[in-house]
């Protein structure tokens, strides 16, 4: 199923989502029903608390060009696509920081630059409680962390400068009121 999202403004993205402590057949729904719905809203990332569930899983699919060095080489080579994340916990690795424009499924029409680190490890489950380690870097260790944030409340735009939050704040108002 296709799930309804959920929009700024509603309190839900600013809940801390809590642990998945039932890896079920229910839980394997709810995975391919994110993708089904992160597909059909053409995100590469969805969260649990975007569709109304205060969980701490997401869904990831980058696609394959966006996600290349320089060279046109592939920056997370063998990566599983789409992924489901399930507990995740991220470790930054090494020290180099990247500015990039975000988006957000729950923030229709506004963007904006975030500085994230570049490279991360990622500790998670998948839906059968597997114990798993990724290390990403570029767009998916973005995404990873966008999407994270989602589960502790934080959304992309409480990074953005005061002066760049000032000129969203139209566009804030206008989605809490036709999405709301
Ligand atoms: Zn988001």
């Amino acid at each position: 199923m296709i799930y309804p999202l959920c929009y700024f403004g509603n309190s839900v993205l600013r809940e801390k989502a809590a642990p998945i402590t039932n890896f079920d057949a229910e839980l394997e729904k709810l995975g391919k029903d994110m993708i089904s719905t992160m597909r059909e809203e053409e995100g590469i990332g969805l969260a649990g608390p975007q569709i109304g569930k205060s969980l701490r899983i997401f869904t990831m699919e980058v696609p394959v060009d966006m996600d290349e060095d320089e060279n046109g080489q592939p920056l997370n080579a063998g990566l599983e696509s789409p992924l489901v994340v399930v507990n995740p916990e991220i470790e930054v690795v090494g020290d180099v920081e990247e500015e990039m424009e975000e988006g957000c499924l729950s923030i229709p029409e506004v963007r904006g630059k975030v500085i994230r680190p570049f490279a991360i490890k990622l500790r998670y489950q998948n839906v059968k409680g597997e114990s798993k380690e990724l290390e990403l870097q570029g767009l998916a260790a973005r995404c990873v962390q966008h999407e994270t944030d989602h589960l502790n409340g934080v959304l992309f735009i409480d990074y953005l400068s005061s002066v760049k939050k000032m000129s969203i704040k139209g566009k804030l108002k206008r989605i809490k009121q036709n999405y709301g």
